[in-house]
């Protein structure tokens, strides 16, 4: 007991601490920090010993505590990190990476005042949503546009004016949850839409949805199978079949079509996804889908079709609510205008450039990446390049894996589990992939500039 008295009275003061000249030296962190800091790591000592899980200490490791906490405290929680996973589209790790172009728009835009809601030409009050309405249309060949928030959020402002407190009938095979616990039944229900489930899990009719139409029927909505399939004794109705039941009856035809795209992507090796464009001229009334998915953009929902019901969604007060913000804005528009030239896009849009990369280009990649590791590294582990497969992610494309080549590391003298934890608590943190106790990284995903931290920080670490 004594000794444990003794050991809290010789813990180190904050006062004493402050007069070290590593804490002097420090510029441009917040004093309250460094005081949080300094609490929060005696603190913890403290309650080590009150609690007998140290019976000594050195003042030097309370330090070295506290100085990782005044780092870790001041830097942003929110950070750039390496995605090593091949994995494109990564949801976890900020889905779509947004062009240099976007980039730029955001800083532009964002640095001084803009005309996001005035028109320049009369002088008077103009509307945020006609910035990027044009050029929706141009690439989709829609009549009209409207952009909010995320495809959630289109989803339920489409629901909301034109199926409030009418029907809205899906597809039991096309009742989807999105990660983050999105669920197409769920958004439905908050939209004042009352769902009519028809068919069965793996086969729907055309004479399913027509026998449910009734006086009440809202929309008939489709939504895209985004992140599984249903493979077997299947069936689903085609684009076309949609829009013939609408012409009969009506009733407006709805796709979530979820991660919009505007290039048939099947020329380039990957499997086919149905194009936004595709839908519309087939006479699909409404189309949504997400600006952050394959299309390459910043989060946003883009909604995309007939005009007499895209001017009913303007007016309506959900959208006020989930309006989209001037950097997004200018972030969207920069990205649609990549598109106006498809070479463009596939070059300037990141997440287009990785997908369509070739298996030569990755394997150098990886030669590269793999020759700087082991310079750094020496004999500390085995690394040598593979192939292997990556995936596009972002509820897109569930079955297609794309050959890629990666790195594989493996430690000689550290568990690969621990240095895989340390890639990801790095300061610039890199997030890899463990396979069979090797640290696999995947070259489709990394950035030119991420070849050099990768080899030094692996280097810290092995
Ligand atoms: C991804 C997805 C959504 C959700 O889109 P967010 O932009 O993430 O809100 C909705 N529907 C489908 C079919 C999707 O694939």
């Amino acid at each position: 007991m004594a000794e444990k008295k003794e050991l809290l009275k010789s813990l180190p003061k904050i006062d004493v601490l402050l007069e070290r000249e590593e804490i002097k030296s420090i510029e441009g962190v917040p004093r309250s920090i460094i005081l949080e800091s300094l609490r929060e790591g005696i603190d913890v000592y403290r309650n080590n010993i009150l609690e007998e899980r140290i019976k000594e200490y050195n003042t030097e490791d309370i330090f070295k505590y506290i100085m990782s906490l005044i780092q870790k405290k001041s830097s942003m929680h929110l950070k750039r990190v390496i995605n090593a996973t091949g994995t494109v589209l990564h949801t976890n790790l900020g889905r779509a990476v947004i062009a240099e172009s976007a980039v730029n728009a955001v800083l532009n835009i964002s640095r001084g005042y803009n005309n996001l809601e005035y028109d320049l030409d009369e002088g008077i009050r103009g509307s945020r949503y006609s910035h990027v309405e044009d050029i929706v249309c141009k690439i989709t060949g829609a009549e009209a546009a409207l952009v909010v928030n995320n495809n959630a959020a289109a989803v339920m402002l489409v629901l909301s004016t034109l199926c409030n407190g009418k029907e809205a009938i899906v597809s039991r095979g096309q009742l989807v949850e999105v990660g983050g616990s999105f669920r197409i039944p769920s958004v439905m229900e908050q939209s004042g839409a009352k769902l009519v489930e028809v068919g069965a899990t793996n086969r729907t009719h055309v004479y399913d949805y027509e026998n449910a139409i009734n006086d009440n029927t809202g929309c008939i909505l489709k939504v895209h199978q985004s992140n599984y399939k249903i493979l077997g004794f299947t069936e689903e109705l085609e684009v076309g079949d949609f829009v013939a039941i609408g012409k009969k009856t009506g009733i407006p035809i709805i796709e979530d079509i979820g991660s919009g795209i505007f290039i048939d992507i099947s020329k380039y090796g990957l499997t086919y996804e149905p194009t936004v464009q595709e839908s519309i001229r087939k006479g699909v009334d409404i189309v949504t889908f997400s600006g952050d998915k394959i299309l390459g953009g910043p989060q946003a929902g883009i909604i995309a079709g007939k005009k007499e019901y895209i001017e009913k969604m303007k007016k309506n007060q959900l959208t006020r609510a989930l309006r989209i913000d001037k950097m997004t804005l200018a972030a969207l528009e920069a990205t649609l205008r990549l598109y106006l030239d498809e070479e463009v896009a596939l070059r300037e849009i990141p997440c287009l450039n990785m997908l369509t990369k070739s298996k030569d280009i990755l394997k150098k990649d990886a030669l590269r990446l793999s020759k700087s590791i082991r310079s750094k590294v020496k004999d500390r582990a085995e690394v040598k390049i593979c192939e292997d497969h990556s995936q596009v992610g972002g509820g897109a494309m569930p079955l297609e894996s794309i050959d890629t080549y990666v790195v594989a590391i493996s430690p000689r003298f550290k568990k690969p589990q621990e240095v895989e934890k340390e890639l990801r608590q790095a300061d610039i943190p890199i997030v890899t992939r463990l396979y069979k106790d090797t640290i696999i990284i995947d070259v489709r995903t990394l950035f030119k500039d991420d070849y050099k931290i990768i080899s030094e920080t692996l280097s810290n670490i092995i």
